[in-house]
């Protein structure tokens, strides 16, 4: 049989049985005494490359012995057959294959854009990348003709899709309330006459809505996502007031309104992880308490050092993590649902087996319009001139997005070929690449190995759940998610 590879897996245990996680294709293998000896030999002969092993199967079958060779022969087969194992002479292609770039970007369809309605803030949050939601140039509103013309830019360049989401964000968004009602009514409108549906989803602060604002959320089914940090220490802490004073109870107050007034869809909390952090668990009880549907935690993007968190803080976040997740265990084995989204999202990826080619869809279906009009990779990416691809006037650069397709592409980033992790993070977030990789093309290899053991834990917690109630992973899978939408 030659030379093989057993390709981009990672081995786990869950109560003492031991499986196999193979990235390309998304399986989730138990392990049976003869694959597991099989694994075993290869991880201590084979030569390593990230989470491939390469061995010589003839060697492998000599030394189980004649007898046992065709026993063992048969289960080579059948991972070759699922494609986790790479014999010489098998071609890798039905389900492992990586979705190549876009041979053309012209047809295209823009899916999601982020309306950037103001580049500007009434807090001075300490870790905030956008420079107090300004992004680097003067103070921007959107007005309501660029509005009119990027929900016009949505609809025609959606091409046959039938459902366009808006997300409305900012720096602060309610800075300009007259122009987001605008647009979120005129939306509903021309969507109609397009025969499309349209979605929105909103990014706040949570300190200036009114409660005429609020009765407005819940009259267009507007998802949102309050910005809160957990308790009043911690969230004062990074989130003050322009003025100085901290931000908690304008927050708070009105978190209170809102979930009281807006019942349509849900209203979650995003809280950034700062050098520092609180207790996860008593940010989440916390938070949870007041009512909101689930939190995620993101870990600050950090160009000033002293809030990024280093690897101490780090490996303090998986722990805690892994504590929640028992809780999530817990509550979901009792049909309940614990409202921790990093791992609900997780969980929704390995069940559905995500294959992707790139770590998000920014650039794909997914771009951030300005105040003035102008397309960009992402929000993140807002104003910063190298990252713009076009503008909603003369339309998207089309050869620029796919020479950034091309660049972006998880194939070209080396690193990432022999990872288990090439499908589902496919390289990571190339806003944080260039943050911290000081190129947006690089892998984020400086979160490799916390991502393997943030992975190895969503696997261990889906088995607990697949074995215990499979029906919550169907149940979770509904929910969607194309860029992320952390401010
Ligand atoms: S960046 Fe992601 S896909 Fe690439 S090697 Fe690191 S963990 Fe794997
Ligand atoms: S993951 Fe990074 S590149 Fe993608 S949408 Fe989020 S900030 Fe932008």
């Amino acid at each position: 049989m030659g030379t093989a590879q057993l390709r981009n897996y990672i081995p786990f245990e869950v109560s003492g049985s031991e499986y196999l996680f193979h990235g390309l294709s998304g399986n989730i293998v138990q392990l049976d005494h003869l694959s597991r000896e099989f694994v075993r030999y290869a991880e201590q002969n084979g030569t390593r490359s990230g989470d491939t092993v390469e061995l010589d199967v003839d060697e492998y079958l000599a030394q189980v012995g004649a007898d046992a060779a065709p026993r063992h022969r048969q289960m080579l087969a059948e991972l070759s057959r699922l494609e986790i194992l790479d014999l010489a002479e098998t071609e890798l292609k039905r389900f492992t294959a990586t979705p190549p770039v876009p041979a053309s970007t012209e047809g295209l369809p823009v899916k999601t854009l982020v309306f950037h309605l103001a580049n500007a803030c009434n807090l001075r949050c300490t870790y905030c990348y956008a420079g107090d939601g300004e992004y680097g140039a003067p103070q921007k509103y959107m007005s309501i003709e660029t509005a009119e013309r990027a929900i016009r830019f949505l609809l025609e360049n959606s091409f046959d899709e039938k459902s366009v989401t808006i997300v409305l964000f900012g720096g602060e968004p309610f800075l300009n309330w007259k122009v987001l009602k605008h647009i979120v009514e005129h939306a509903v409108e021309e969507a109609k006459r397009w025969g499309k549906t349209v979605t929105f989803s909103l990014t706040t602060n949570g300190t200036l809505m009114t409660e005429e604002q609020m009765v407005f959320l819940h009259k267009y089914k507007i998802g949102t996502s309050v910005s809160m940090d957990g308790t009043k220490a911690a969230h004062d802490r990074n989130r003050p007031m322009a003025g100085g004073q901290g931000s908690y109870d304008r927050t708070s107050q009105n978190v209170a309104k809102l979930l009281e007034t807006h019942t349509t869809a849900p209203i979650g909390t995003r809280v950034t992880v700062a050098k520092g952090f609180e207790k996860l668990e008593t940010s989440l009880e916390h938070l949870l308490a007041k009512g909101f549907y689930e939190v995620g935690f993101a870990p600050v993007t950090e160009s000033n050092m002293e809030l990024a968190l280093g690897d101490d803080d780090l490996a303090e976040l998986l722990r805690q993590f892994r504590q929640l997740a028992e809780l999530y265990v817990e509550a979901a084995v009792n049909n309940e649902y614990l409202g921790f989204s990093n791992l609900t999202n997780l969980l929704k990826e390995l069940h559905t087996g995500t294959n992707k080619a790139y770590g998000c869809g920014a650039g794909l279906g997914f771009f951030a319009v300005s105040p003035d009009g102008g397309l960009y990779l992402c929000h993140r990416f807002n104003e910063n001139e190298q990252f713009k691809l076009g503008d909603i006037y003369f339309g998207l650069h089309r050869r620029r997005q796919q020479e950034v397709l091309a660049e972006l592409h998880v194939d070209r980033k080396e690193s990432c070929t022999f990872c288990a992790l090439k499908h589902i993070c496919s390289g990571g977030c190339y806003y944080e690449a260039m943050e911290r990789q000081g190129d947006y093309r690089r892998p984020n290899a400086h979160y490799c190995s916390w991502m393997h053991d943030w992975i190895t834990l969503g696997l261990q917690t889906y088995v607990k759940i697949l074995e215990k109630n499979p029906a919550f992973l169907d149940r979770i899978s509904g929910i969607g998610k194309e860029g992320c939408m952390s401010n």
